[in-house]
């Protein structure tokens, strides 16, 4: 994990590393400034290590696009909203051993947010997410990562039936936006944070 935290700062990414999820909440609630905006993408991870719940929960400013009952078009301005808040938290589908993210998503807000937009990104991610290189990162997302959260989600999708990718045109296909984040500007430094934690979460 140090080579990995080495290699983000390099990419003018931030790293922390915490213990367990314990250490990963306080690490990622410290870094909300008094009276921020907070955004978020949907995520296994931040709903695992507890952070979902203590930002609902937490008296933040949050915008909450997965408050249950709310319409459609809500949940899409909420989402839209998330874009420009001032603190917005997500986690990763895979981080490469030279510090790039790699994500994959359905409508892409996530992935949109991650690379402009908030002021600052917190990325949590689970030691199971740290691949070898980007191309060991796409086998994962396809060969893994896609069909278990298609299953997972009750999509209508081959690979939910097969746990094997196709490349399919369902309507319901999950993973449309594939992304590669392999730094940020100078003038950007430490925009996104990275908190690695010594523990498995997430697909
Ligand atoms: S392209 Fe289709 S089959 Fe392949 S992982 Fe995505 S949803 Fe599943």
């Amino acid at each position: 994990m140090e080579k990995l935290m080495h290699r983000l700062s390099q990419n003018n990414i931030r790293a922390f590393k915490a213990r367990d999820r314990q250490e990963a909440r306080e690490i990622a609630l410290s870094l909300i400034p008094p009276g921020a905006l907070v955004g978020m993408g949907n995520s296994l991870t931040l709903r695992e290590t507890g952070i979902y719940d203590s930002l609902v929960t937490g008296g933040y400013s949050l915008i909450n696009q997965f408050e249950t009952g709310i319409s459609p078009g809500e949940n899409l301005r909420r989402r839209k909203q998330g874009m420009l808040a001032d603190v917005y938290f997500t986690g990763a589908n895979a981080i490469t051993m030279s510090g790039e993210l790699v994500n994959i998503d359905g409508k892409g807000n996530r992935t949109a947010a991650m690379m402009f937009g908030p002021d600052r990104v917190v990325v949590v991610a689970g030691r199971n997410k740290i691949v070898e290189d980007v191309e060991k990162a796409w086998d994962r997302l396809r060969e893994y990562t896609a069909p278990a959260l298609a299953k997972k989600l009750g999509r209508a999708t081959p690979c939910a039936r097969s746990g094997v990718c196709t490349d399919c045109n369902s309507p319901e296909r999950i993973c449309r936006c594939y992304t590669v984040i392999r730094g940020q500007m100078p003038a950007d430094r430490d925009r996104i944070t990275v908190i690695l934690v010594d523990e498995d979460f997430g697909i």
